[in-house]
């Protein structure tokens, strides 16, 4: 697999750092898999500690946005002691085929986890992965009401040259009931206030949402998130973004330290 220029790890080292949640108790399971084009198979995989879950954590829906995927793996010590107390379910890189290609989308050139067929907008699943990621979430694992959800995406608003963000720092998505003034999602908010990356108060969105003290609530977006929240009334449903302005700026490394600090802040003292 050709390297990426940033510095990010191989598929193989995020998988490897989390199988080490198997000696805890926890279970992998192959959602589906991707195939490139040489033959390969990258496998989409799950981990649980339980088969209904109160804490959900995403990463690596968007290949160009590898933070979240190489932070959920590094966190995969701490998350091994917080689910003796917790039910969790991790899907820590939903998207290796665009990650190893630095791709926003899959191979099919949708997004992975689009839910807009489950959501009452689409007869058909947007590509095969859409089908698979959404059903796992849906039918396969239960998700128990008021579960909160992290999804650890960054925004590369450099893919777009006519469209600028003004600011350096991250924003976030809130949905579900009262996700607002969620306590998680204000420890979640103080973090990042306090982190490299403050939030970006006020702009637009590359795809028309208007940041309210940097904040996006209730979107409907189609995604995974508005799945969760709307289908099993998760909240809160926190959505991360760092705004990146190029491959590196600002350097991997400095995104990832900050995602594993909103882990700590998601799950809380
Ligand atoms: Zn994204």
């Amino acid at each position: 697999m050709p390297g990426v220029g940033d510095g990010r790890p191989a598929i193989v080292d995020i998988h490897a750092s989390c199988d080490a949640l198997l000696n805890s108790g926890w279970r992998r399971l192959e959602i589906t898999a991707q195939v490139t084009e040489s033959g390969e198979s990258l496998p989409i995989l799950a981990y649980l500690n339980s088969t209904s879950v109160d804490h959900v954590l995403i990463g690596g829906i968007h290949g160009r946005e590898p933070a979240g995927a190489i932070a959920l793996a590094r966190y995969a010590g701490r998350l091994a002691e917080r689910g003796r107390g917790q039910s969790i379910l991790l899907l820590p890189l939903l998207n290796p085929w665009g990650y190893s290609r630095h791709l926003r989308y899959g191979p099919g050139g949708q997004s992975v986890s689009d839910s807009d067929h489950r959501l009452g907008r689409a007869t058909a699943p947007a590509c095969p992965e859409a089908a698979a990621i959404t059903s796992f979430v849906l039918d396969a694992v239960r998700v128990n009401p008021g579960a909160a959800v992290l999804d650890l995406h960054e925004d590369p608003v450099y893919e777009d040259p006519s469209y600028s963000l003004d600011g350096h720092g991250a924003y976030l998505y809130l949905s579900g009931d009262g996700a607002l003034e969620h306590p998680v999602a204000r420890r979640v908010y103080r973090c990042l206030e306090a982190s490299s990356f403050p939030l970006i108060k006020e702009g637009v969105t590359r795809f028309g949402e208007r940041l309210v003290d940097g904040v996006i609530v209730d979107t409907e977006d189609g995604s995974i998130d508005e799945l969760l929240a709307r289908k099993r009334g998760c909240s809160p449903v926190i959505t991360v973004e760092i705004a990146l302005h190029g491959e590196t700026t600002p350097p991997l490394p400095e995104r990832v330290a900050t995602y594993v600090g909103v882990l700590d802040a998601f799950f809380g003292p």
